[in-house]
């Protein structure tokens, strides 16, 4: 299918692995313009140059931490007009619901829910007055149901949520559209760090941590970085325009509900 976003510019955050890298992956594919982020300079300029290679894109790459004012504001100079926005960071880390104090929920707000936030108000006016965008928020499934190590994921991209439910339906009119996608187990780094904390929870070795937590998905796999791309290029697509504030489960079917 052509997506019909060819020639956009999109400014993908924390793009040089994993979920991020998935759709820089998928918007290159579908032949937008690049703008990619991330904090270490070197795993993201291969990330760049691979994508290059493969898709023939311009890549502009952003080396800055995107929680901060200071990373934000060297990524918007350098992102300048995009028609494409997709918010993402690395996740706040798991722990148990008495171990955090203000500081710690402040960093998890600052990366999980105001980051974002301040990067659509940055660029959403701009696509409002072009008439055309297109915004995805890497979120977590942990927003439809609570995952138990994960407290200030839970609370924090509830924040973010309620926003886009909001902001969302005062921007479509003028042909932009915000949605969220919500990722339950996919096999990225980030992922490697919550199975090595059950192997040492649970004396266990990799093999049997990734067959106990794959038993729990009907899917019965871990999700693969390139299908959840994929989904975010269709969103971002010529073809979404009627799909607004929007929370799109990736996980196989682990999340138990019916709606
Ligand atoms: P990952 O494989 O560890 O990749 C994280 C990417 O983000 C890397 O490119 C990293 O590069 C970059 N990054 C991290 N912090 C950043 C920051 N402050 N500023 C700019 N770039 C930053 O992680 P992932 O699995 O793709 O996860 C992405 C997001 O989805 C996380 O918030 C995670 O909690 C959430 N999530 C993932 C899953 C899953 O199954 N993988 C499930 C639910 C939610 P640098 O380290 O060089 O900055």
């Amino acid at each position: 299918m052509d997506l019909g976003i060819a020639g956009k510019r999109a400014l993908v955050c924390a793009a040089s692995k994993g979920l991020g890298r998935g759709c820089a992956e998928a918007l290159a594919e579908a032949g937008c313009a690049l703008v990619l982020n991330a904090r270490s300079e070197g795993p993201l300029e291969e990330t760049a140059q691979a994508i290059r290679e493969a898709h023939g894109v311009e890549v502009v790459t952003v080396a800055a931490d995107n929680t901060t004012e200071e990373g934000r504001a060297a990524l918007l100079e350098a992102a300048g007009e995009v028609e494409i926005l997709v918010t993402n960071s690395g996740g706040p880390p798991p722990g148990y619901w008495t171990d955090w104090d203000r500081e710690d929920f402040i960093k998890a707000l600052d990366g999980s829910m105001l980051s974002p936030i301040a990067l659509m108000q940055a660029l959403v006016p701009g696509m409002m007055e072009r008439g055309w965008g297109r915004v995805v928020n890497i979120t977590s499934r942990s927003v439809k149901a609570p995952i138990l190590p994960l407290g200030l994921s839970n609370s924090a991209r509830a924040g973010l949520t309620g926003f886009v439910a909001g902001t969302s339906r005062q921007v479509a009119g003028q042909g932009v559209t915000i949605n969220n996608l919500l990722p339950g187990v996919h096999d990225t780094d980030r992922i490697e760090q919550m199975d090595a904390r059950l192997m040492s929870e649970e004396g266990i070795d990799r093999d049997e941590a990734r067959r106990r937590r794959a038993g729990g998905i009907p899917a019965g796999r871990y999700g693969d970085p390139a299908e959840f791309g994929r989904m975010c290029a269709f969103l971002c697509s010529a073809h979404a325009g009627y799909i607004v504030g929007q929370n799109i489960v990736l996980d196989g079917g682990e999340t138990n509900a019916t709606i």
